[in-house]
C-alpha cells in the first residue's frame, strides 16, 4: 500500500470540498442571473403591452375631452406621461445595435427603419399633448385644429402605431423566450458538470480515500488484537474471543477444550543466550502452535512465555492428543536462535470447558493453569489434564522456582539449555 499521510488525505478532502463549493457558487450566480433576466424580460413585455393599451386609452380619453368631459383631463395627462416615459425606455432599448440578435435588429427596424414606430409615437404624443393643452373653453365642434388632432390620434392609435406596438410586444416576448432557453441550457450544462464532478470525486477521491481509511482501520484493529512479537492473539483479544466461543459452544451443547502452554525454564534462555534469542524462541513456539492447530482454533500469547489454545469441537481426550502432539513437535526439533540450536520444551495444562455450569473463560483458564502447575511439578515437558478435581501437588514446588533440569529435554550444556 502506498504511503498516505494525514496531510495528503486532508488535501484530497479539501480539494473535493473546494470543487463542490466552487460549482455551488457558479450555479448560484447563474441562477441569480437567470432570475434577473427573466424579471427584466417580463418587465419589458409588460411595458410594451401597456403601451399598446395606453395608445387606445389616450385616443378614447381625448375623444371624451373633446366632447366636453372635463373629468377625463387628469387621467389623460397621466396616460400621456406614462406613454412618453415608456416610449423613451423602449425606444432606447431598440436603438442598441452592438451585439444585437436577429430579433433585436428587427426591433431597431420597427422603431427607426421602415416601421417608424419612433416617429409615429412622437406624432401621437404631439397630437395628444396638443389636445391636452387646449383650454377648457377651447373644446368644441368648431376648432379645425382640434379636429385634425383628434383624427390624427384616432388614426394612429388604431392603425400603424397599434400594429407596430403589437409587433414590438411579440418581438420582446420572443427575445425573452430565447434568453430563457439559453439560460436553461446553461443551467443543464452546470448541472451536468456538477454531477460529473461528483461522480469523479466519488470514483477518484472519496472511494480511494475510504479504501485507505478502511485499510488503516483494519491494520489498527489487527495491531490491537495481536501480539506484536509473535503475531498470535494477545491476551485481551484471546480472552474476549474465547469467552464468545465458550458461550456459543454452551448454547449448542458442543465440546470445547483449552490448553495452557508454558515454555520450560525460559528464563535460562534469556540468561544464557540473551533476550533476542529468547524472542526468537517465542516466535518459533508461536509458529508451531499456530501451524499445529486447525483454522477454527484460537491461539494466544497470554503472558511472557505462556500461550493458550482454545479448541472448539474438542473433548478432553482430543485435547490431550493435541497437547501431546504440540509438546512433542516443540521438543523434537532444535530451535535455531542466536546462531545456536536450542532444545526447548513445553509444559501443558489441559481442561475441557464445563458445559453444565455457566463458568466462562476465566474458570477454564484457572483450571488449565492449575494443571500447568502440576505439569511443572511433575518435571516439565509433559501434559496434565483436568479430570474433575484438582489433585494436591506433590513436592509442592512453586512454579516460579526452577526445577532441576531434565537432560532428556534440556540441552547437554549442563545449564539445562544449550
Ligand atoms: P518455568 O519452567 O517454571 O516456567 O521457568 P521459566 O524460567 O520459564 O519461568 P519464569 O517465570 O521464571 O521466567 C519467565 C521469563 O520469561 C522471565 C522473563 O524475563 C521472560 N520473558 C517474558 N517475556 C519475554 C519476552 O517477550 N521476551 C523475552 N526474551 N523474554 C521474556
Ligand atoms: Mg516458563
Ligand atoms: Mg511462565
Amino acid at each position: 500500500m502506498s504511503q498516505v499521510t494525514p496531510r495528503s488525505l486532508t488535501l484530497r478532502y479539501v480539494v473535493a470540498l473546494g470543487l463542490i463549493a466552487l460549482l455551488s457558487i457558479v450555479s448560484h450566480f447563474v441562477l441569480t442571473e437567470t432570475l434577473r433576466a427573466n424579471e427584466g424580460g417580463a418587465a419589458i413585455i409588460n411595458m410594451s403591452g401597456r403601451q399598446r393599451m395606453l395608445s387606445q386609452r389616450i385616443s378614447a380619453l381625448a375623444d371624451d375631452l373633446h366632447r366636453g368631459d372635463e373629468e377625463v383631463r387628469e387621467p389623460l395627462v397621466t396616460a400621456v406621461r406614462q406613454f412618453a416615459d415608456a416610449h423613451r425606455v423602449l425606444a432606447g432599448l431598440a436603438s442598441r445595435q452592438e451585439g444585437a440578435t436577429v430579433a433585436e435588429r428587427r426591433l431597431y427596424d420597427i422603431y427607426y427603419g421602415p416601421g417608424e414606430i419612433d416617429r409615429l409615437a412622437r406624432r401621437f404624443l404631439d397630437a395628444a399633448e396638443a389636445e391636452v393643452a387646449l383650454p377648457q373653453e377651447g373644446h368644441g365642434p368648431a376648432a379645425a385644429d382640434e379636429i385634425g388632432n383628434l383624427r390624427n390620434l384616432s388614426i394612429l392609435s388604431r392603425g400603424p402605431l397599434l400594429a407596430g406596438l403589437e409587433e414590438v410586444v411579440a418581438i420582446h416576448q420572443s427575445v425573452s423566450e430565447v434568453r430563457a432557453q439559453q439560460m436553461e441550457r446553461i443551467q443543464w450544462g452546470i448541472l451536468a458538470i456538477v454531477l460529473l464532478t461528483l461522480a469523479f470525486e466519488v470514483l477518484f477521491i472519496f472511494r480511494p480515500m475510504v479504501r485507505r481509511i478502511s485499510e488503516y482501520v483494519g491494520q489498527l484493529l489487527d495491531l490491537a488484537d495481536h501480539d506484536y512479537l509473535t503475531g498470535v492473539l494477545n491476551r485481551r483479544a484471546f480472552t474476549a474471543l474465547a469467552e464468545a466461543e465458550i458461550q456459543r459452544a454452551r448454547r449448542h451443547d458442543r465440546p470445547m477444550s483449552l490448553l495452557l502452554l508454558d515454555v520450560d525454564r525460559f528464563k535460562q534462555v534469556n540468561d544464557f543466550h540473551g533476550h533476542l534469542a529468547g524472542d526468537e524462541v517465542l516466535c518459533g513456539v508461536a509458529q508451531i502452535l499456530d501451524m499445529q492447530g486447525r483454522r477454527e482454533d484460537l491461539v494466544g500469547r497470554i503472558g511472557g512465555e505462556e500461550f493458550a489454545i482454545l479448541l472448539p469441537e474438542t473433548s478432553l481426550a482430543g485435547a490431550i492428543d493435541v497437547a501431546d502432539r504440540v509438546r512433542e513437535t516443540v521438543a523434537g526439533e532444535p530451535f535455531m536462535a542466536a546462531g545456536k540450536a536450542l532444545s526447548i520444551t513445553l509444559s501443558v495444562g489441559v481442561t475441557e470447558v464445563d458445559r453444565t455450569s455457566p463458568c466462562g473463560v476465566v474458570t477454564a483458564m484457572a483450571r488449565a493453569d492449575q494443571m500447568l502447575y502440576h505439569a511443572k511439578s511433575a518435571g516439565r515437558n509433559c501434559v496434565r489434564p483436568f479430570r474433575g478435581s484438582i489433585l494436591p501437588i506433590r513436592n509442592a514446588a512453586k512454579r516460579s522456582e526452577p526445577v532441576l533440569a531434565d537432560s532428556r529435554v534440556l540441552g547437554a550444556s549442563g545449564e539445562g539449555i544449550g
